[in-house]
């Protein structure tokens, strides 16, 4: 059974996936990760984001592996870990520019699909339902206000970067989400199907019983 979950930066996607994974029993796998791998091998390779065909010839040498290490799972680029570093201001900046060449898409494709073997899993990213999987057996859709999302994200990355504040990180979501949304090659949208489900006044608790609701409810 697939459960894809799409959605813009902040509606709190990556925490409800992975407590609905854990609920469900299910595997959980964030799409995002492996385009912020891509944005971080551009970034320590000198490669400008824009420059699409110099990017395109990373994916040459792009050997990406995820690994489960006592419950949480491990981000590597061929021997170098990058699970922290993938979640950077840096690598995230330039993650749009990266994420909307078309080539880059549909290489990227095989990799996140073969994921699929694992069985029961819930795909978490932008473009799940439509491009994806489009005949996943749930679609969900979760949204915020940006005011939400980008507090959320603020008091996530304070901690580590306390030089951000919350009007930097609102003007670097929207950004993004601007970026995502207007690119040609899958852009963030919700699937026809999907289930919409917005989290502004609900706690990760509300939402992760919510999200069990529908998928019990589609697949008793
Ligand atoms: O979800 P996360 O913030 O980690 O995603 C980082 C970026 O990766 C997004 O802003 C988007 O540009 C890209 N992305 C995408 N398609 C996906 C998942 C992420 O384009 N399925």
């Amino acid at each position: 059974m697939i459960v894809t979950i799409d959605g813009p930066s902040g509606a709190g996607k990556g925490s409800a996936a992975k407590a609905l994974a854990k609920r469900l029993g299910f595997s959980y796998v964030d799409t995002g990760a492996i385009y912020r791998a891509l944005s971080y091998l551009s970034l320590r390779e000198g490669v400008d984001p824009r420059e699409e065909k110099e990017v395109i010839a990373l994916l040459d040498h792009f050997d990406f592996r995820t690994e489960i290490q006592g419950g949480k799972r491990h981000y590597y680029l061929d021997q170098e870990e990058i699970t922290a570093v993938i979640r950077t201001p840096a690598v995230t900046e330039r993650v749009s520019a990266v994420s909307a060449i078309e080539e880059v898409r549909t290489r990227l494709l095989p990799l996140q699909r073969k994921e699929a073997e694992l069985g029961n899993v819930v795909f978490e990213g932008r473009d799940m339902g439509t491009t994806l999987f489009p005949h996943a057996d749930v679609k969900i859709f979760l949204t915020a206000s940006p005011e939400v999302r980008a507090h959320r994200r603020y008091l996530e990355l304070a901690p580590k970067h306390p030089h951000l504040t919350e009007a930097s990180v609102l003007a670097d979501q929207l950004r993004r989400d601007e970026w995502d949304s207007t690119r040609s090659a899958s852009p963030l949208r919700a699937a026809e199907d999907a289930i919409y489900l917005d989290t502004s006044a609900l706690t990760l608790e509300e939402v992760v019983d919510r999200l069990v609701e529908i998928v019990r409810g589609k697949h008793g």
